[in-house]
Protein backbone atom coordinates (compact mmCIF):
# COMPACT_ATOMS: atom_id res chain seq x y z
CA UNK A 1 0.00 0.00 0.00
CA UNK A 2 2.96 2.94 1.04
CA UNK A 3 3.74 5.54 -1.51
CA UNK A 4 6.55 5.91 1.20
CA UNK A 5 8.11 2.77 -0.02
CA UNK A 6 8.79 4.94 -3.39
CA UNK A 7 10.22 8.33 -2.09
CA UNK A 8 12.13 9.83 -4.87
CA UNK A 9 13.98 12.41 -7.01
CA UNK A 10 10.63 13.59 -8.17
CA UNK A 11 9.03 14.32 -4.74
CA UNK A 12 12.37 16.36 -3.88
CA UNK A 13 12.22 17.97 -6.89
CA UNK A 14 8.10 19.00 -6.05
CA UNK A 15 9.17 19.93 -2.55
CA UNK A 16 12.26 22.31 -3.84
CA UNK A 17 10.17 24.73 -5.72
CA UNK A 18 7.99 25.02 -2.88
CA UNK A 19 11.61 25.45 -0.89
CA UNK A 20 13.14 27.58 -3.23
CA UNK A 21 10.10 30.21 -2.94
CA UNK A 22 9.70 30.33 0.67
CA UNK A 23 5.84 30.23 0.38
CA UNK A 24 4.35 27.47 2.43
CA UNK A 25 0.94 28.09 2.73
CA UNK A 26 -1.69 27.42 -0.09
CA UNK A 27 -3.48 30.70 -0.45
CA UNK A 28 -2.23 34.00 -1.08
CA UNK A 29 1.20 35.75 -1.44
CA UNK A 30 1.01 36.20 -5.21
CA UNK A 31 3.97 37.87 -6.25
CA UNK A 32 6.37 35.97 -4.19
CA UNK A 33 5.40 32.39 -4.95
CA UNK A 34 6.81 32.15 -7.94
CA UNK A 35 3.76 30.78 -9.85
CA UNK A 36 3.57 27.51 -7.54
CA UNK A 37 0.87 26.48 -6.51
CA UNK A 38 0.81 22.98 -5.69
CA UNK A 39 -2.31 22.50 -3.35
CA UNK A 40 -4.22 24.01 -6.68
CA UNK A 41 -2.46 21.54 -8.74
CA UNK A 42 -2.94 18.63 -6.80
CA UNK A 43 -6.89 19.36 -6.38
CA UNK A 44 -6.93 19.45 -10.27
CA UNK A 45 -4.98 16.04 -10.96
CA UNK A 46 -7.46 14.78 -7.67
CA UNK A 47 -10.06 15.70 -10.25
CA UNK A 48 -8.84 14.85 -13.34
CA UNK A 49 -7.09 10.92 -12.05
CA UNK A 50 -10.33 10.16 -10.09
CA UNK A 51 -12.93 11.76 -12.29
CA UNK A 52 -14.66 14.39 -10.14
CA UNK A 53 -15.98 17.42 -10.53
CA UNK A 54 -14.46 19.14 -7.00
CA UNK A 55 -11.61 18.48 -4.52
CA UNK A 56 -10.68 20.02 -1.49
CA UNK A 57 -7.61 19.11 0.19
CA UNK A 58 -7.06 18.96 3.79
CA UNK A 59 -4.83 18.79 6.82
CA UNK A 60 -5.48 14.52 7.41
CA UNK A 61 -8.30 11.83 6.48
CA UNK A 62 -9.81 12.42 9.11
CA UNK A 63 -10.35 16.39 8.94
CA UNK A 64 -11.56 15.48 5.17
CA UNK A 65 -13.71 13.45 7.23
CA UNK A 66 -15.47 16.34 9.51
CA UNK A 67 -15.35 18.36 6.72
CA UNK A 68 -17.51 16.01 4.65
CA UNK A 69 -20.13 15.29 7.48
CA UNK A 70 -20.28 19.08 8.19
CA UNK A 71 -20.32 20.10 4.46
CA UNK A 72 -23.44 17.72 4.13
CA UNK A 73 -24.75 19.68 7.23
CA UNK A 74 -24.49 16.30 9.86
CA UNK A 75 -24.56 17.34 13.37
CA UNK A 76 -26.54 17.65 16.47
CA UNK A 77 -29.39 14.67 17.26
CA UNK A 78 -28.39 13.14 13.28
CA UNK A 79 -27.17 9.64 13.54
CA UNK A 80 -24.54 8.45 10.96
CA UNK A 81 -24.29 4.68 9.81
CA UNK A 82 -20.31 3.31 10.11
CA UNK A 83 -19.30 0.11 10.14
CA UNK A 84 -17.63 -2.02 13.28
CA UNK A 85 -14.30 -2.61 11.95
CA UNK A 86 -12.61 0.79 10.40
CA UNK A 87 -10.36 3.27 11.67
CA UNK A 88 -10.70 5.26 14.51
CA UNK A 89 -11.11 8.21 12.59
CA UNK A 90 -14.85 7.14 11.60
CA UNK A 91 -16.15 7.84 15.20
CA UNK A 92 -13.77 10.91 16.31
CA UNK A 93 -15.30 12.47 12.98
CA UNK A 94 -18.80 12.24 13.48
CA UNK A 95 -18.50 12.83 17.23
CA UNK A 96 -16.72 15.71 16.44
CA UNK A 97 -19.26 17.59 14.57
CA UNK A 98 -21.86 16.15 16.92
CA UNK A 99 -23.95 13.59 15.71
CA UNK A 100 -24.19 10.05 16.81
CA UNK A 101 -21.76 6.90 15.55
CA UNK A 102 -24.42 4.36 14.53
CA UNK A 103 -22.40 1.14 14.33
CA UNK A 104 -23.68 -1.60 12.02
CA UNK A 105 -22.64 -5.49 11.16
CA UNK A 106 -19.92 -6.04 8.52
CA UNK A 107 -19.97 -9.07 6.18
CA UNK A 108 -17.57 -10.63 4.28
CA UNK A 109 -16.60 -8.04 1.88
CA UNK A 110 -15.35 -6.58 5.34
CA UNK A 111 -17.43 -3.46 4.96
CA UNK A 112 -20.71 -2.45 6.01
CA UNK A 113 -23.47 -5.42 5.59
CA UNK A 114 -26.64 -3.67 3.87
CA UNK A 115 -28.89 -5.85 5.82
CA UNK A 116 -27.55 -4.18 8.96
CA UNK A 117 -27.42 -1.03 7.96
CA UNK A 118 -31.38 -1.20 7.09
CA UNK A 119 -32.14 -2.65 10.43
CA UNK A 120 -30.12 0.57 12.12
CA UNK A 121 -32.30 3.00 10.35
CA UNK A 122 -34.03 5.66 12.13
CA UNK A 123 -35.96 8.75 11.58
CA UNK A 124 -32.42 10.38 12.61
CA UNK A 125 -30.56 8.45 10.24
CA UNK A 126 -28.74 11.07 8.24
CA UNK A 127 -25.92 9.62 6.23
CA UNK A 128 -24.51 6.16 5.70
CA UNK A 129 -20.51 5.98 6.08
CA UNK A 130 -19.24 2.96 4.61
CA UNK A 131 -15.76 2.26 4.73
CA UNK A 132 -13.31 1.19 1.97
CA UNK A 133 -11.25 -1.61 4.21
CA UNK A 134 -8.19 -2.64 3.38
CA UNK A 135 -7.75 -1.63 -0.58
CA UNK A 136 -11.61 -3.01 -1.57
CA UNK A 137 -15.08 -1.65 -1.60
CA UNK A 138 -18.41 -2.07 0.16
CA UNK A 139 -21.26 -3.47 -1.79
CA UNK A 140 -22.14 0.39 -3.09
CA UNK A 141 -25.20 -0.59 -5.32
CA UNK A 142 -27.23 -1.90 -2.09
CA UNK A 143 -25.86 0.97 -0.10
CA UNK A 144 -26.94 3.89 -2.72
CA UNK A 145 -30.37 1.86 -2.80
CA UNK A 146 -30.44 2.49 0.77
CA UNK A 147 -29.87 5.83 0.55
CA UNK A 148 -32.34 6.60 -2.57
CA UNK A 149 -35.40 4.89 -0.47
CA UNK A 150 -34.51 7.00 2.89
CA UNK A 151 -33.02 9.91 1.62
CA UNK A 152 -29.53 9.88 3.34
CA UNK A 153 -26.34 11.09 1.78
CA UNK A 154 -23.87 8.48 1.24
CA UNK A 155 -20.23 9.33 2.32
CA UNK A 156 -17.52 6.92 1.15
CA UNK A 157 -14.24 6.88 3.60
CA UNK A 158 -12.07 5.84 0.69
CA UNK A 159 -8.85 6.29 2.92
CA UNK A 160 -7.21 3.38 2.60
CA UNK A 161 -8.76 2.02 -1.33
CA UNK A 162 -6.70 5.04 -3.18
CA UNK A 163 -7.06 3.71 -6.88
CA UNK A 164 -9.80 1.30 -6.60
CA UNK A 165 -12.70 1.20 -8.45
CA UNK A 166 -16.61 -0.09 -8.89
CA UNK A 167 -18.30 -0.81 -11.85
CA UNK A 168 -15.66 1.46 -13.87
CA UNK A 169 -15.75 4.15 -10.94
CA UNK A 170 -13.04 5.38 -8.59
CA UNK A 171 -14.07 4.56 -4.71
CA UNK A 172 -14.69 7.73 -3.15
CA UNK A 173 -16.45 9.82 -6.24
CA UNK A 174 -19.49 7.59 -6.07
CA UNK A 175 -21.89 9.07 -3.70
CA UNK A 176 -22.42 12.35 -2.16
CA UNK A 177 -18.96 13.31 -0.84
CA UNK A 178 -15.72 11.30 -0.47
CA UNK A 179 -12.14 10.96 1.40
CA UNK A 180 -8.77 9.90 0.92
CA UNK A 181 -6.43 10.01 3.43
CA UNK A 182 -2.94 10.70 2.16
CA UNK A 183 -0.68 10.29 5.85
CA UNK A 184 2.70 8.48 5.83
CA UNK A 185 0.95 5.00 5.06
CA UNK A 186 -1.38 5.02 3.04
CA UNK A 187 -1.33 4.32 -1.02
CA UNK A 188 -0.01 7.78 -1.74
CA UNK A 189 1.46 10.40 0.41
CA UNK A 190 1.65 14.10 1.04
CA UNK A 191 3.22 12.85 4.66
CA UNK A 192 -0.04 14.08 6.18
CA UNK A 193 -2.93 15.60 4.22
CA UNK A 194 -6.13 14.51 2.83
CA UNK A 195 -9.17 15.44 0.23
CA UNK A 196 -12.79 15.54 -0.01
CA UNK A 197 -14.54 14.91 -3.35
CA UNK A 198 -17.85 15.96 -4.69
CA UNK A 199 -19.51 16.55 -7.95
CA UNK A 200 -21.74 18.56 -5.74
CA UNK A 201 -21.15 22.45 -6.36
CA UNK A 202 -22.14 23.23 -2.44
CA UNK A 203 -20.74 20.46 -1.04
CA UNK A 204 -17.33 21.49 -2.76
CA UNK A 205 -17.90 25.20 -1.80
CA UNK A 206 -19.25 24.63 1.91
CA UNK A 207 -15.94 21.94 2.05
CA UNK A 208 -13.43 24.58 0.84
CA UNK A 209 -14.66 27.59 3.39
CA UNK A 210 -14.74 25.30 6.20
CA UNK A 211 -10.89 24.32 5.68
CA UNK A 212 -10.20 27.92 5.85
CA UNK A 213 -11.88 29.56 8.36
CA UNK A 214 -15.38 29.94 6.79
CA UNK A 215 -13.30 32.09 4.37
CA UNK A 216 -15.15 32.41 1.19
CA UNK A 217 -12.71 32.77 -0.96
CA UNK A 218 -14.19 35.17 -3.40
CA UNK A 219 -12.16 38.19 -3.79
CA UNK A 220 -7.99 38.76 -4.20
CA UNK A 221 -7.13 39.95 -0.26
CA UNK A 222 -7.51 37.31 1.89
CA UNK A 223 -7.90 40.07 4.66
CA UNK A 224 -11.50 41.32 3.13
CA UNK A 225 -12.68 37.52 2.64
CA UNK A 226 -16.49 37.22 3.91
CA UNK A 227 -16.75 34.41 6.49
CA UNK A 228 -20.83 33.11 5.62
CA UNK A 229 -20.18 30.18 8.05
CA UNK A 230 -17.80 29.39 11.18
CA UNK A 231 -15.07 26.92 9.74
CA UNK A 232 -11.70 25.65 11.55
CA UNK A 233 -7.94 25.42 10.05
CA UNK A 234 -8.04 22.02 7.98
CA UNK A 235 -5.53 23.68 5.66
CA UNK A 236 -2.92 21.77 3.47
CA UNK A 237 0.44 23.35 3.52
CA UNK A 238 2.16 23.60 -0.05
CA UNK A 239 4.90 21.18 1.48
CA UNK A 240 2.77 18.44 1.34
CA UNK A 241 0.99 18.91 -1.84
CA UNK A 242 4.15 18.81 -3.21
CA UNK A 243 4.91 15.39 -1.95
CA UNK A 244 1.47 14.55 -3.35
CA UNK A 245 1.92 16.30 -6.78
CA UNK A 246 4.67 13.95 -7.48
CA UNK A 247 3.07 10.76 -5.67
CA UNK A 248 -0.28 11.16 -7.80
CA UNK A 249 1.61 11.23 -11.08
CA UNK A 250 3.09 7.78 -10.24
CA UNK A 251 -0.39 6.52 -9.00
CA UNK A 252 -0.83 3.90 -11.74
CA UNK A 253 2.87 2.65 -11.13
CA UNK A 254 2.58 2.17 -7.59
CA UNK A 255 -1.13 0.68 -8.68
CA UNK A 256 0.42 -1.52 -10.91
CA UNK A 257 2.92 -3.03 -8.81
CA UNK A 258 0.33 -3.33 -6.08
CA UNK A 259 -2.01 -5.64 -8.43
CA UNK A 260 0.88 -7.24 -9.61
CA UNK A 261 2.39 -8.23 -6.12
CA UNK A 262 -1.03 -8.82 -4.87
CA UNK A 263 -1.74 -11.40 -7.70
CA UNK A 264 1.23 -13.38 -7.42
CA UNK A 265 1.24 -13.85 -3.45
CA UNK A 266 -2.71 -14.33 -3.25
CA UNK A 267 -2.44 -17.47 -5.88
CA UNK A 268 0.48 -18.98 -3.53
CA UNK A 269 -1.38 -18.16 -0.34
CA UNK A 270 -4.60 -19.75 -1.94
CA UNK A 271 -2.85 -23.16 -1.90
CA UNK A 272 -3.01 -23.24 2.14
CA UNK A 273 -5.49 -25.77 2.76
CA UNK A 274 -8.66 -24.41 4.65
CA UNK A 275 -7.90 -20.80 3.51
CA UNK A 276 -10.00 -18.53 2.40
CA UNK A 277 -10.86 -14.92 0.97
CA UNK A 278 -12.67 -11.92 1.33
CA UNK A 279 -15.78 -11.08 -1.10
CA UNK A 280 -14.56 -8.01 -3.34
CA UNK A 281 -17.79 -7.00 -4.78
CA UNK A 282 -16.28 -5.78 -8.12
CA UNK A 283 -13.20 -8.02 -8.37
CA UNK A 284 -11.63 -6.31 -11.34
CA UNK A 285 -11.71 -3.00 -8.99
CA UNK A 286 -9.74 -4.22 -6.15
CA UNK A 287 -6.92 -1.78 -5.05
CA UNK A 288 -4.90 -4.62 -3.95
CA UNK A 289 -3.19 -3.19 -1.30
CA UNK A 290 -4.25 -6.01 1.26
CA UNK A 291 -5.16 -10.10 0.70
CA UNK A 292 -7.37 -10.47 3.22
CA UNK A 293 -7.81 -13.68 4.07
CA UNK A 294 -9.80 -16.02 6.54
CA UNK A 295 -8.92 -19.33 7.94
CA UNK A 296 -12.12 -22.02 8.96
CA UNK A 297 -12.29 -21.22 12.81
CA UNK A 298 -10.98 -18.41 15.15
CA UNK A 299 -9.04 -20.76 17.05
CA UNK A 300 -7.15 -21.99 14.36
CA UNK A 301 -6.55 -18.23 13.26
CA UNK A 302 -5.09 -17.27 16.88
CA UNK A 303 -2.62 -20.04 16.42
CA UNK A 304 -1.66 -19.19 12.50
CA UNK A 305 -0.91 -15.75 13.77
CA UNK A 306 1.19 -17.25 16.55
CA UNK A 307 3.03 -19.30 14.73
CA UNK A 308 4.05 -16.05 12.32
CA UNK A 309 5.32 -14.03 15.24
CA UNK A 310 7.19 -17.35 16.38
CA UNK A 311 8.76 -17.58 12.97
CA UNK A 312 9.31 -13.95 13.02
CA UNK A 313 7.01 -13.05 9.67
CA UNK A 314 4.03 -11.96 11.22
CA UNK A 315 5.18 -8.24 10.03
CA UNK A 316 3.09 -6.71 7.44
CA UNK A 317 -0.18 -9.78 8.47
CA UNK A 318 -2.48 -7.96 10.95
CA UNK A 319 -5.26 -9.41 12.59
CA UNK A 320 -7.27 -7.05 13.50
CA UNK A 321 -9.62 -8.62 16.00
CA UNK A 322 -6.89 -8.11 18.41
CA UNK A 323 -5.78 -4.77 17.62
CA UNK A 324 -6.36 -1.89 19.18
CA UNK A 325 -7.32 0.90 16.62
CA UNK A 326 -9.40 -0.74 13.85
CA UNK A 327 -11.96 -2.89 15.58
CA UNK A 328 -14.79 -2.17 18.14
CA UNK A 329 -13.56 -5.22 20.90
CA UNK A 330 -10.77 -2.88 21.48
CA UNK A 331 -12.36 0.36 21.74
CA UNK A 332 -12.16 0.81 25.43
CA UNK A 333 -12.35 4.93 25.06
CA UNK A 334 -15.32 4.53 22.71
CA UNK A 335 -17.06 2.28 24.84
CA UNK A 336 -16.37 4.33 27.84
CA UNK A 337 -17.16 7.86 26.17
CA UNK A 338 -13.58 9.00 27.01
CA UNK A 339 -13.63 12.94 25.68
CA UNK A 340 -11.62 15.33 27.50
CA UNK A 341 -14.54 17.71 27.20
CA UNK A 342 -17.68 17.57 28.16
CA UNK A 343 -20.18 15.92 25.71
CA UNK A 344 -24.07 16.84 25.57
CA UNK A 345 -25.18 14.53 28.44
CA UNK A 346 -27.59 12.71 25.47
CA UNK A 347 -24.61 12.35 22.77
CA UNK A 348 -22.64 10.30 25.69
CA UNK A 349 -25.19 7.96 26.18
CA UNK A 350 -26.43 6.92 22.80
CA UNK A 351 -22.18 6.91 22.29
CA UNK A 352 -22.04 4.46 25.13
CA UNK A 353 -25.17 2.75 24.21
CA UNK A 354 -24.31 1.85 20.63
CA UNK A 355 -20.45 1.00 21.77
CA UNK A 356 -21.25 -1.83 23.71
CA UNK A 357 -23.66 -3.39 21.42
CA UNK A 358 -22.98 -6.90 20.65
CA UNK A 359 -21.38 -7.89 17.16
CA UNK A 360 -22.03 -11.36 16.77
CA UNK A 361 -21.41 -11.59 12.79
CA UNK A 362 -18.54 -8.78 12.81
CA UNK A 363 -17.00 -11.09 15.94
CA UNK A 364 -16.97 -14.24 13.37
CA UNK A 365 -15.87 -12.86 10.45
CA UNK A 366 -13.61 -10.72 12.05
CA UNK A 367 -11.72 -13.51 14.65
CA UNK A 368 -10.84 -15.55 11.14
CA UNK A 369 -9.54 -12.53 9.23
CA UNK A 370 -5.83 -11.49 8.94
CA UNK A 371 -4.72 -8.92 6.55
CA UNK A 372 -1.69 -9.14 4.98
CA UNK A 373 0.06 -5.80 3.33
CA UNK A 374 1.15 -5.81 -0.24
CA UNK A 375 4.61 -4.11 -0.57
CA UNK A 376 6.20 -1.87 -3.02
CA UNK A 377 9.58 -2.97 -3.28
CA UNK A 378 8.91 -7.06 -2.94
CA UNK A 379 10.97 -8.63 -6.28
CA UNK A 380 9.30 -11.74 -7.59
CA UNK A 381 11.42 -14.12 -5.49
CA UNK A 382 10.80 -12.54 -2.42
CA UNK A 383 7.30 -12.92 -3.04
CA UNK A 384 7.75 -16.80 -3.62
CA UNK A 385 9.88 -17.28 -0.81
CA UNK A 386 7.19 -15.36 1.94
CA UNK A 387 4.02 -17.57 0.28
CA UNK A 388 5.86 -20.57 0.71
CA UNK A 389 7.16 -19.36 4.18
CA UNK A 390 3.91 -18.23 5.06
CA UNK A 391 1.96 -21.70 3.91
CA UNK A 392 4.65 -23.86 5.82
CA UNK A 393 4.28 -22.06 9.23
CA UNK A 394 -0.05 -21.60 9.00
CA UNK A 395 -0.72 -24.98 7.87
CA UNK A 396 1.83 -26.23 10.38
CA UNK A 397 0.06 -24.42 12.56
CA UNK A 398 -3.77 -25.32 11.76
C1 LIG B 1 -6.02 6.53 7.44
C2 LIG B 1 -7.49 6.48 7.57
C3 LIG B 1 -8.26 7.59 7.97
C4 LIG B 1 -7.69 8.85 8.52
O1 LIG B 1 -6.70 9.41 7.85
P1 LIG B 1 -5.58 10.34 8.57
O2 LIG B 1 -5.05 11.05 7.39
O3 LIG B 1 -4.59 9.43 9.20
O4 LIG B 1 -6.29 11.24 9.51
C5 LIG B 1 -9.63 7.47 7.94
N1 LIG B 1 -10.24 6.34 7.60
C6 LIG B 1 -9.54 5.25 7.25
C7 LIG B 1 -10.28 4.02 6.85
C8 LIG B 1 -8.15 5.28 7.25
O5 LIG B 1 -7.47 4.17 6.95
Amino acid sequence: MPGYEKWSDLERKELMDVIDSGILMRYGFDGARKGHWKSKELEAAVCETFGCHYAQLTSSGTAALTTALSALGVGYGDEVIMPSFTFVASFEAVISVGAIPVLAEIDDTLTLDPASVRKNITSRTRAIMPVHMCGSMADLDALKEICREHNLWLLEDACQSIGGTYKGKKLGTIGDAGTFSFDFVKTMTCGEGGVVMTNNQEVYVKSDGYTDHGHDHLGVDRGADLHPFIGYNFRISELHSAVGLAQIRRLPEFLETQKKNHTLLKSLLSEIPGISFRRVPDPAGDSCSFISWFLPTAEQTQRAVDALREAGILAGNFYWYNNNWHYIRKWDHLKNALTLNSLSPELRTRIEAEANKDFPISDAIMSRCVSTSISLLWTEEQIREKGARMREVIEKAI
